[in-house]
């Protein structure tokens, strides 16, 4: 049987990892220009980390968790006991649990310090039915900034974000970015009856989930996909129209930074997120090409409530997480993703096995030099080293043979233009300088 890769996830081959790098790269330089570092928690985390993180009431935490068993724990499963509490594992299926967790576990946001302003990176885990655009194993970038209340930590985030995707080679013409508050708990849970109250009469027209949501977490009404449930929920009551004075007032003025900044956005007041600790500011970010009717590739908000959950102090903070896979798609239908292949910049060729020693020792002194280099493992004739180099698309050929040797240089050859020209073998500088001439990814 040939063995492949699990549904729902997908091998990054070659030309997909180095898309996902070139992202990654484009967030390190971005993000660090705000103040955001680096972060890396497990990829697997106590359950209860996001139990308490996202909420039991979510598809996410009921549904759609890959539990991690020891095989102690998985030994008491079968002989009908549960597993203990510190063995109850997940792989994680979001980036801000595991990130609030570290921060509270290593007090990196106490009270008087500046907040803790973090990003990070890397693979997430979700048991969904595999279908065109989820995956079970997907990647994202996000980023938290914990610690600080004002609106100017909201529209710094949101200005950061955009520049990331700018920075990533999608224009912001095609970009569409939704704001919107979702109140505090002096507002909100106000707001949340009324919703349920709105959901309660418009039973009929919301389908089995939303009606279920009416007791559970009305809010997340707004979220359905379902097209008939966003026609029913678009007449809903408005959160903008009931925000208390202070909830108002941290609206106007992140739109005002934004305003400042040149940032273009919509106001969508059905733009809600169904979670509790959410507060105040959310946003997404949704894409004209690539993705369909499913156009987000990222979004968050305020969670003031969150740090709490935690058993940190009461700490203001938000974030923001971006998809990767879906920027791709979204990359590729706007024109391709500006990565250089990384083509060998030359090909070390030898004329006959008397020649290889001296051919081997060559390339691995370019290389230590700089430069990218390949070379033959096949015993191939010199004709299928041509070959194999053409198909490289190196753009110079270092051929060594008898005659090479005998004067102690190398023939370089274009494979462009077929111009040849003697190099020392120990002129290391003199074939930087000839195979930097040509322009980088060529
Ligand atoms: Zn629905
Ligand atoms: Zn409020």
């Amino acid at each position: 049987m040939q063995l492949r890769a699990p549904r729902g996830t997908n091998d990054l081959l070659p030309a997909s990892a180095q898309a996902f790098d070139f992202l990654e790269q484009a967030a390190h330089r971005v993000f660090s220009r705000y103040g955001y570092r680096l972060v890396e928690t497990p990829l697997f985390e106590s359950t209860e980390v996001f139990v308490r993180g996202i909420g039991e009431a979510t598809d996410v935490v009921g549904k759609e968790m890959f539990s991690v068993l020891s095989p102690q724990a998985l030994a008491r499963l079968c002989d009908g006991s549960a597993p203990k509490a510190d063995e109850q594992l997940t792989l994680r299926p979001e980036g801000t649990a595991g990130v609030a967790r570290a921060v509270v576990e290593h007090g990196l946001a106490a009270s008087g310090a500046a907040p803790a302003k973090l990003w990070y990176r890397g693979s997430m885990f979700r048991h969904e039915r595999p279908q065109k655009g989820r995956l079970r194993q997907f990647h994202q970038i996000g980023a938290e900034c914990i610690g600080a209340a004002s609106p100017s930590a909201d529209a710094e985030a949101i200005i950061m974000l955009m520049r990331f995707f700018e920075e990533a080679g999608l224009a912001s013409s095609l970009l569409r970015l939704l704001v919107n508050s979702m109140g505090d708990e002096n507002c909100r849970p106000a707001f949340r009856e009324e919703v349920r109250a709105f959901i309660l009469e418009a039973a009929d027209g919301l389908c089995d989930e939303c009606r279920r949501r009416a007791d559970t977490n009305p809010l997340r009404a707004f979220d359905c996909k379902s097209p008939t449930c966003k026609e029913v929920m678009a007449a809903a009551p408005r959160i903008t129209e009931r925000l208390c004075d202070e909830c108002a007032g941290h609206y106007e003025a992140v739109k005002a930074r934004l305003d400042a900044a040149g940032i273009v956005y919509e106001e969508q007041p059905l733009l809600v997120r169904g979670l509790d600790y959410y507060t105040r500011t959310v946003f997404e970010v949704q894409v004209d090409v690539g993705l369909g009717a499913q156009n987000a590739i990222g979004g968050g908000g305020r969670y003031d409530g969150l740090i709490a959950q935690f058993g940190g102090k009461p700490t203001p903070g938000l974030g923001f997480a971006v998809g990767l896979e879906r920027i791709v798609l979204a990359l590729e239908a706007s024109g391709g993703i500006p990565v250089s292949p990384l083509a060998p910049q030359l090909f070390v060729a030898a004329v006959d096995a008397d020649s290889r020693a001296a051919a081997f020792a060559l390339a691995c002194r370019l290389r230590d030099a700089g430069m990218r280099v390949e070379l033959d493992h096949q015993d191939r004739s010199l004709k299928s080293q041509f070959k194999l180099a053409d198909k490289s698309a190196a753009p110079w050929v270092a051929v060594i043979g008898p005659n090479e040797l005998t004067v102690g240089s190398a023939t370089l050859r274009s494979m462009s233009e077929g111009a040849e020209q003697q190099v020392r073998l120990d002129a290391t500088e003199d074939f930087a300088r000839i195979v930097n001439t040509m322009k980088e990814g060529l």
